[in-house]
């Protein structure tokens, strides 16, 4: 078995109380069946408490949300449950944020998603960015995935300008998935010569629920720039040698989803969805960097964070999503 993960992945801190997006605020936490058990075999008065503040929403034990927080999220924003029964007490999805698995016949990528502030900050500021190998593959179809990721990973290494980076990384995917097709008879998958936008993307991010007034405000301004090449030039030479930070965020896309739809064969969706994340976030900047006269690394990773937090945790975006990707090329 192949298990890899990021260089900073055993080095997670939790801003708790400081952080500036908690994963407590916004969203709707499923109860899991283990978590519920011992809640309904405390006694009151905290039991009683607790209970109250789970609901079903669909069918599911959901905990409360009250004007957008987690009805156990203090007002100094600390979990009330941490606070008086334990870490592991709470529920399994609180216990395991920011953490995914992507578990495969003979690897296992392991990751935390940017989703989280401190995630975030710690890709972006990566000089380094590594990814640690412990195991071997012995997979004959599952290493073509990680050769590839290698590949992929050397390429944006050895290519500076990010536009370029973006282009060889696409041009990559689309020749591995036509490999694939002659090689292993895996189905063709539709290769679209559509050209979309940025503008036909943002439609499609507004059309979904959003979160956050933030990340809804700049989808707004987003979808009224006017997209002039002077202003792109002006940001690409001022990002010069800042380059490094969307190129880390390319890379956590790549590795975050690269082996989502593995099973099917299909690597080019991915890498698609990869790419088009990146170059949103990479116009979200020039858009920043033309209203303020500069985008730094905290607007960026706030960029970048909001995204994940709109995207990333909604099967049902992620679905939209990436059937709006697989439908256009860019
Ligand atoms: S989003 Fe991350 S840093 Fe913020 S509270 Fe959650 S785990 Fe902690």
């Amino acid at each position: 078995m192949l298990k890899i993960k990021p260089n900073y992945y055993d080095n997670f801190k939790c801003l708790m109380g400081e952080c500036p997006s908690s994963c407590c605020i916004m969203w709707q936490v499923v109860v899991d069946k283990d978590s519920l058990d011992y809640y309904n075999s405390l006694s009151a008065p905290y039991g009683d408490f607790i209970r109250k503040q789970i609901e079903e929403i669909e069918g599911e034990p959901c905990f409360r949300v009250n004007k957008g927080r987690c009805a156990f999220l203090s007002e100094d924003n600390l979990c009330n449950i941490h606070k008086k029964l334990g870490q592991e007490h709470m529920a399994a999805t609180c216990r395991r944020f920011p953490d995914f698995i992507i578990k495969n016949n003979d690897t296992t990528l392991l990751g935390q998603s940017a989703s989280c502030p401190y995630v975030a900050e710690q890709i972006i500021k990566q000089q380094n960015p590594l990814f640690v190998y412990e195991g071997l593959c012995c997979d004959e179809y599952e290493n073509i995935f990680i050769s590839l990721f290698e590949n992929l990973l050397n390429a944006i290494d050895a290519e500076n300008n990010f536009n370029d980076c973006t282009r060889i990384v696409l041009s990559m995917a689309e020749n591995k998935q036509k490999q694939l097709f002659a090689e292993y008879g895996i189905e063709e998958f539709f290769i679209p010569e559509d050209n979309k936008n940025i503008y036909d993307y943002i439609d499609t991010l507004k059309s979904l629920s959003v979160l956050t007034e933030d990340w809804q405000n700049i989808l707004n301004r987003l979808s009224e720039f006017e997209w002039k090449s002077s202003i792109k030039n002006g940001f690409t030479l001022y990002m010069k040698d800042r380059t490094g930070e969307y190129k880390n965020i390319l890379r956590y896309f790549i590795y975050r989803y690269i082996m989502t739809f593995a099973g099917q064969g299909n690597v080019f969706l991915p890498i698609k969805f990869a790419v088009i994340s990146t170059r949103i976030l990479y116009n979200a900047g020039i858009m920043i960097y033309k209203k303020k006269g500069k985008l730094t690394k905290n607007h960026l990773i706030k960029l970048f964070y909001l995204f994940c937090k709109e995207i990333e945790h909604s099967r049902e975006n992620l679905d939209i999503f990436f059937d709006d990707i697989s439908l256009g090329m860019i």
